[in-house]
């Protein structure tokens, strides 16, 4: 069955919705990349699935819970427990060595200093930036920085990976190797993947796409 789950999402910041009846799905270790231009509602629909924006109406539910019907406190336990989270840039805490950037939602889950730093070293070399573990993100290209990034959203092991132009600062051929070695990563932890994209070279690495315009969605019915 479906892992995470929304049905009929509306949600307006001002008079234009920036979500007009937008559902979802997304089946556990299924990449699902959401495109459509930019303000269609892609981020807005992101954040409601990931349970950071409360949408107007509609349903969403992870699991078969009810998002709606979670305390704040449930929903911020799933966030660091169940999700992992990549954007566009500017993720990094700028003071800490890769190892420590990694390490850190370890670290805040109360993993002690030792094995969080082991664990966080195994995934640096899965992205094949363990070379990079002592370096602070002011002293990596962007893409050597993105791959951290992706490290430390998978090192909790989380059910589920949003990642929002994870890219989108990057050249093409940077791009392209961080969307490899991402897709490698989550399907070898068999994660599903929310990825957010307005680029088709971008999309082209999920199993299914879903097209958000004026906040509306469409499934493409195509597999791939
Ligand atoms: P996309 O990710 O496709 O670029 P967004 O979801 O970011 O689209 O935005 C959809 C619309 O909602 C846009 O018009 C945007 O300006 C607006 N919007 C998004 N987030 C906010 C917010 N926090 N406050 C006000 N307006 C917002
Ligand atoms: P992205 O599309 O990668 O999320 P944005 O710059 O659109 O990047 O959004 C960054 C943050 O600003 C998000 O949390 C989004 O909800 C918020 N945001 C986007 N558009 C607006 C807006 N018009 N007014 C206020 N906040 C916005």
């Amino acid at each position: 069955g479906s892992l995470l789950t929304a049905v009929d999402l509306c949600k307006a910041y001002g008079p234009t919705p920036a979500l007009d009846g937008a559902s979802f799905s997304v089946h556990p270790g299924e990449i699902v990349a959401v495109m459509g231009p930019s303000g269609s509602g892609k981020s807005t629909l992101l954040h409601c699935l990931a349970g950071i924006v409360t949408p107007d109406s509609g349903s969403i539910t992870y699991g078969g819970r009810d998002l709606a019907a979670m305390s704040d406190a449930e929903r911020s336990a799933l966030r660091r427990g169940e999700f992992g989270f990549v954007f566009q840039f500017g993720q990094l805490v700028p003071e800490l060595t890769s190892v420590e950037n990694v390490a850190l939602p370890l670290r805040l889950n109360g993993v002690r200093r030792k094995e969080a730093e082991r664990r966080a070293a195994g995934w640096l070399e899965r992205l094949e930036v363990d070379d990079l573990a002592g370096k602070r993100p002011g002293e990596m290209s962007g893409g050597q920085g993105q791959r951290v990034a992706v490290a430390r959203a998978l090192v909790t092991n989380p059910r589920v990976l949003f990642a929002d132009e994870p890219t989108g600062a990057l050249d093409s051929l940077n791009g392209e190797r961080v969307m490899e070695l991402l897709t490698e990563a989550a399907r070898s932890t068999n994660a599903a993947v929310v990825l957010v994209t307005h680029e088709a070279r971008v999309a082209a690495y999920s199993d299914r796409e879903v097209v958000v315009r004026d906040g509306k969605s469409r499934d493409m019915e195509f597999a791939r």
